[in-house]
């Protein structure tokens, strides 16, 4: 195996930029920043960050060596550095969802990637397998706060079953190691019936409450089981009925644990728990002031929902008036955006309906619309156009899920990378079929969603 190279590869070199005068290349390494390592690209914004004047060093491509002093003034030298390898996840948990995707989709997407270093940059969820010590006192060092960690349990024996790694009991040592170095994290715990919930869910609820000072939250989200779990360990989905057990047994505690910390709630239900039981999501409330864990599906629902009220009765809205689109989303969701889209086209005149697409590629049960593949998406809108009796412009537009598009972007595109917006002509599903391939097969313009209705009607406008 190649020995691993030192220092980080420059892959640009802007002009007129200290590393230029200094004579670096695209094709060196940077070696050092004022004596340290440079580790990644992260580390390297940490490391011109603490010095005005420092020594560089970097290699060329000829393995010559090269240094110079630069006036940086905490800036950048100039340079473009080359991505980092992602780290790759230790653990083998019981619901681990690349375990449970069906074959011949993209190699990027069986990566089971996990990097604190993404949980910083982008919330991403670590369950800190790949990071040993020596890593986490440089996320101390660098202070990479707040970061997301996936706890699912505390208690050491039942987070060995969940996680499937008897070495990764332990996540309260690695977090007190991480407070007591003054890192904040959101935690989560993936909810699997039988593995962590009852007594071991309370005792991890308690056990993360009393580290609250380094711990801003802590939200339970249910297991999401797909119809590819051949040779996987047996485990429950998640029904209505046990959906409606959990809100009904912790909503008050979510406002109880919210009172005990000054009005901010803490404990955090994902939103999935409302739409499986098949009620409405609570109020305002009920959710982060600073919405924490959006990302994650907490209180997703209830902005729309609140950001919809206001829009409707803007002047915007009228931007609606007279349009036809069918609006393809996941079953979970599709109710809620009727009833919004009810509403806007009483107000405004609109044509606009939501449709819920079946996920046939992960399987029924999986409902939600980040998951939709392209074909799915294409599917539901050619039955919609049946049921409309074939007609070619049975629609102006079909609208698409932004979140089931992903970037295309390497190791990382199994998640939609914040800024990413859809439309952009390297988005893909994740069954590898582009927007383009989506409108060709159905004569129809396809665009993007986008976040809310004003977004959606800038992408709809973008068509005309
Ligand atoms: S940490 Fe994530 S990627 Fe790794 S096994 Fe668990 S669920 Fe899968």
């Amino acid at each position: 195996m190649a020995a691993k190279k030192r220092g980080v590869l420059v892959i640009e070199v802007f002009p007129e930029s200290l590393a230029e005068d200094a004579g670096i290349q695209p094709g060196d390494r940077l070696l050092t920043i004022g004596g340290e390592p440079v580790l990644d690209q992260l580390n390297y914004q940490y490391l011109v960050s603490l010095f005005d004047e420092t020594e560089v060093a970097w290699e060329r491509p000829d393995g010559s060596l090269g240094s110079a002093i630069m006036e940086n003034g905490g800036d950048g030298l100039g340079v473009d550095l080359a991505e980092d390898a992602v780290k790759v996840c230790r653990q083998n948990c019981v619901f681990c969802f690349v375990q449970q995707m069906p074959k011949g989709f993209r190699q990027s997407l069986y990566l089971k990637d996990e990097d604190i270093r993404l949980s910083f940059l982008y919330g991403h969820f670590s369950t800190l397998s790949s990071s040993d010590d020596a890593e986490l006192d440089r996320v101390i060092r660098e202070h990479l706060s707040p970061i997301h960690v996936s706890v699912h349990a505390t208690d050491p024996e039942a987070r060995i079953k969940v996680v499937g790694n008897p070495k990764e009991g332990e996540i309260l040592r690695k977090i007190d190691r991480l407070i007591a170095g003054g890192i904040q994290m959101h935690t989560q715990v993936v909810v699997a019936p039988g593995y962590n919930d009852g007594e071991v869910w309370e005792k991890t609820v308690r056990e993360l409450w009393d580290r609250r000072e380094g711990i801003l939250s802590l939200s339970c989200v249910p297991v999401g089981l797909t119809a590819h779990r051949e040779g996987l360990p047996k485990l429950s989905d998640v029904g209505s009925d046990y959906a409606a057990d959990w809100v009904k047994r912790w909503t008050p505690e979510v406002r109880r644990y919210a009172q005990a910390n000054d009005g901010e709630p803490w404990l955090l239900l994902a939103d999935e728990w409302f739409t499986r039981a098949g009620v409405e999501v609570p109020g305002r409330s009920f959710y982060s002031r600073s919405w924490a864990q959006l990302e994650n599906g907490v209180g997703m629902i209830r902005r729309f929902q609140e950001h919809s009220r206001r829009f409707i009765k803007s002047p915007k809205a009228k931007g609606f008036a007279g349009r036809r689109a069918l609006l393809l989303t996941g079953a979970s969701f599709a109710p809620v955006l009727n009833r919004v889209l009810a509403e806007l086209n009483r107000e405004v005149g609109s044509h606009l309906r939501a449709v819920a697409a079946v996920n046939h590629s992960f399987g029924e049960m999986v409902t939600v619309a980040g998951l939709l593949c392209g074909r799915d998406l294409e599917y539901a809108a050619q039955a919609d156009r049946s049921a409309h009796d074939g007609k070619a412009d049975w629609v102006d537009a079909v609208v698409v899920p932004s979140s089931s598009l992903r970037m295309g972007t390497g190791p990382t595109d199994q998640y939609t990378l914040p800024g990413a917006s859809a439309g952009q002509g390297d988005s893909l599903f994740l069954d590898d079929l582009t927007l383009a391939d989506l409108a060709r097969s159905l004569g129809r313009p396809i665009v993007a969603g986008g976040e809310n209705l004003s977004q959606l009607l800038d992408h709809l406008r973008g068509l005309d």
